[in-house]
């Protein structure tokens, strides 16, 4: 049978079996909703997008997979030049992976690798945000700040290697003074940080740690596996700030095939390009750069650029701000809305329980988690779909005064 992710397997409530998709909509045997959480964030054209299929498909005839050892194909280059022109600044190193948490455990051991590679052996600590997600490998988690992992601090004690602070500029300084000379990179989800809870900070933040990193010569990775293709609003968080290390995953190939990549500037390039074979790059999924997942990428970027992405989603962010205008309940704490993610905090989880099946029965399929009840619709969604996710959270508060 299937171990379901973070469940309680004895207690967990039956999931609902999804028997087709298309646009936005799930389809189970006799219901239709509107998934208004994109299947984790990563649908981001919709689900049985003709391209998207097409690409797959013509791929699937030539061959579905081969390694990257020793071999390389047309879908995984193309890929590759494509991130070269379209990320911003010099991120034009492509190390592919299959998940985001791989992409992040690739960029933690790339900046530690980059110091060890000359001979700095002291640089074995990492910077990061309080209430961050990175993924549920181990390093990932170690970076991570999600109160699920703290069994990991009950079994092993305090973490040795990463160090959490708030996204404070004051706080960011100290850490600064403090540390420097120990660690080898900060680790940011830029803007907004997804699992932790939705939360929004400033991005003179970012420009802040862009500049103390530049001082002490820290690496700047900027996890954007949730934030990247356009989440905030913007293409990429780092089209504002430049990091050195940059992880996209989840939308990477429109949600259809599960594959991330590490793209590294030319400094960290060059810190491992060399004569000597010990200051290689010791990592290599064995599904890296997937044919089948590299032609669904490319294919997804082209329908982002082509029809303007960008503006769809200011028009989300529009109708969402609009629509949560005047949501108030004395359970609510805080509503907040950046590019294509709105999130309502409420004072108790409990106020949540039973969400799910009343947005089922009203025809939208939601997850909300803690106290945080969100929406990161597909950005194909029409206005009236998006008004309908809105209107089931009004119901469930009106419902409960
Ligand atoms: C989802 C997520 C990950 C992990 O990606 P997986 O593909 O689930 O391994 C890493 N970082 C962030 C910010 C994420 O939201």
């Amino acid at each position: 049978m299937i171990w379901y992710p973070y469940e309680q397997m004895k207690t967990m409530k039956q999931p609902y079996e999804i028997t087709d998709a298309e646009g936005v909509y799930l389809y189970t045997k006799d219901n239709k909703m509107i998934d208004s959480v994109s299947s984790w964030w990563s649908v981001i054209h919709g689900y049985k997008h003709p391209e998207l299929t097409a690409a797959i498909k013509r791929q699937a005839d030539k061959f579905s997979h081969v390694m990257l050892g020793g071999l390389t194909h047309e879908s995984a280059r193309k890929l590759s030049e494509k991130l070269r022109d379209w990320l911003p600044w010099d991120l034009d190193y492509c190390f592919f992976s299959d998940s985001g948490s791989v992409g992040v455990e690739v960029s933690l051991k790339m900046a530690l690798q980059y110091y060890v590679n000359r001979g700095d052996m002291r640089r074995t600590k990492v910077l990061a945000l309080e209430h961050a997600y990175h993924g549920d490998t181990f390093k990932a988690m170690e970076v991570g700040d999600d109160e699920d992992y703290h069994f990991i601090l009950e079994a092993y004690g305090k973490k040795k290697n990463a160090v959490h602070i708030p996204t404070e500029i004051g706080a960011l300084e100290q850490a600064f003074e403090k540390y420097h000379s120990e660690l080898n990179c900060m680790i940011v989800e830029p803007l907004l940080q997804g699992a932790g809870g939705m939360r929004m900070y400033d991005v003179s933040f970012l420009k802040r740690a862009r500049e103390l990193c530049d001082e002490y010569d820290v690496l700047l990775i900027f996890d954007e596996v949730a934030t990247g293709f356009g989440r905030t609003g913007n293409r990429f968080v780092a089209d504002l700030v430049r990091p050195d290390i940059l992880v996209l995953g989840k939308a990477l190939t429109g949600g259809y095939i599960g594959h991330a990549v590490t793209v590294a500037n030319h400094k960290v390039f060059s810190g491992f390009f060399s004569d000597d074979s010990s200051k290689a790059l010791m990592h290599g999924p064995t599904f890296m750069g997937n044919a089948l997942a590299c032609s669904a990428a490319l294919a997804s970027i082209e329908i982002f650029e082509r029809e303007n992405y960008i503006e769809k989603i200011k028009r989300i962010e529009e109708i969402s701000k609009r629509e949560l205008k005047g949501l108030e309940s004395p359970e609510i704490k805080d509503v907040r809305v950046m590019g294509g993610c709105a999130c309502v905090e409420v004072y108790d989880s409990k106020t949540l329980d039973g969400y799910q099946q009343f947005a089922y029965e009203r025809g939208v399929f939601s997850r909300p988690f803690l106290s945080y009840l969100y929406a990161m619709v597909p950005y194909v969604i029409t206005e009236d779909e998006l008004i309908k996710v809105f209107a089931v959270m009004k119901e469930w508060f009106a419902s409960r005064k």
